[in-house]
């Protein structure tokens, strides 16, 4: 709600188990998704930029815990040949080496600007909650799916902000062809799927594309007064891999985003 809520763009990073791929039961999706950050693999950090100075708040996971990151690792099948035949050591430090450099870039940003700390545990009454009516049942992701857990707790956050104005555009991913299967939609309001690698470029023209409507006067009744919301979702390949400069360009075109550094210094 808060990303939603801020002005221009926000990224948000979720992890989102996936059962089949990392080969584990179902019902352990959400037991491993809490080892990750006790484990040190996936700190809980929020970044909020004010006239471009950027303050941290985190809950935890900075500090690796090494028999909860073996115990991380163990617990998903893809992993099990560093466990047999024989409990591969070196490759295991090697994964907590590299694990341990990336949080002490992110020490190093919270040390050089700041950091509110333990600020980053959202509690929420669900009850209070509106139920959401932008994603239906009848989808086809896996029981247990992470993603599906994200895709629902981001629906029902982004209905309590802008009700059913809102629009979807959907990288190819497990969530769109899950979502979208043959004539048929889980979708409830509009939802756009484009390639892999441009939907943040493709959110970001519709976003411009409605502010445009609205400064000439072109928006308003029948269509309601307010633009509607744009949330782009995306996997690895459209944010790490090769979507990567799609959508850093549209996220630092549509709001106060840049390159940090910890030599930077704060002001
Ligand atoms: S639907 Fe979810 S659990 Fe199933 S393969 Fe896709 S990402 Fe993995």
């Amino acid at each position: 709600m808060e990303a939603l809520k801020s002005d221009g763009s926000a990224f948000i990073q979720a992890y989102s188990d996936c059962m089949r791929g990392w080969r584990h039961g179902a019902e352990d999706a959400v037991k491993i998704s809490k080892l990750a950050t006790d484990s040190g693999y996936w700190p809980i950090y929020t970044i909020r930029v004010e006239e471009g100075v950027p303050t941290f708040s985190y809950y935890r996971g900075l500090d690796i815990d090494k028999d909860k990151f073996v115990e991380y690792l163990q617990s998903m099948g893809r992993f099990r040949h560093l466990f047999k035949p024989k409990f591969r050591e070196n490759e295991i430090n090697e994964i907590i080496f590299q694990t341990e450099q990336r949080n002490n870039k992110l020490k190093g940003l919270i040390e050089q600007f700041g950091a509110e700390k333990p600020k980053d545990l959202y509690r929420i009454d669900r009850k209070e909650l509106k139920t959401q009516e932008h994603l239906l049942p009848g989808h086809g992701l896996c029981p247990g799916c992470g993603a599906g857990m994200v895709l629902f707790q981001m629906a029902t956050a982004a209905y309590q902000v802008a009700g059913n104005n809102m629009i979807y555009v959907n990288n190819t991913s497990c969530s769109e062809v899950s979502t979208s299967k043959d004539n048929v939609t889980s979708w409830k309001v509009p939802w756009v799927h484009h390639l892999f690698e441009s939907g943040a470029t493709v959110a970001d023209a519709l976003a411009t594309a409605y502010k445009i409507l609205k400064v000439k006067g072109l928006y308003g009744k029948p269509m309601e007064e307010d633009v509607p919301y744009i949330i782009h979702i995306g996997g690895d390949g459209s944010t790490y891999d090769i979507g990567f400069q799609f959508l850093k360009a549209a996220l630092i075109r549509t709001s106060t985003f840049m390159e940090m550094s910890e030599l930077l210094k704060a002001k």
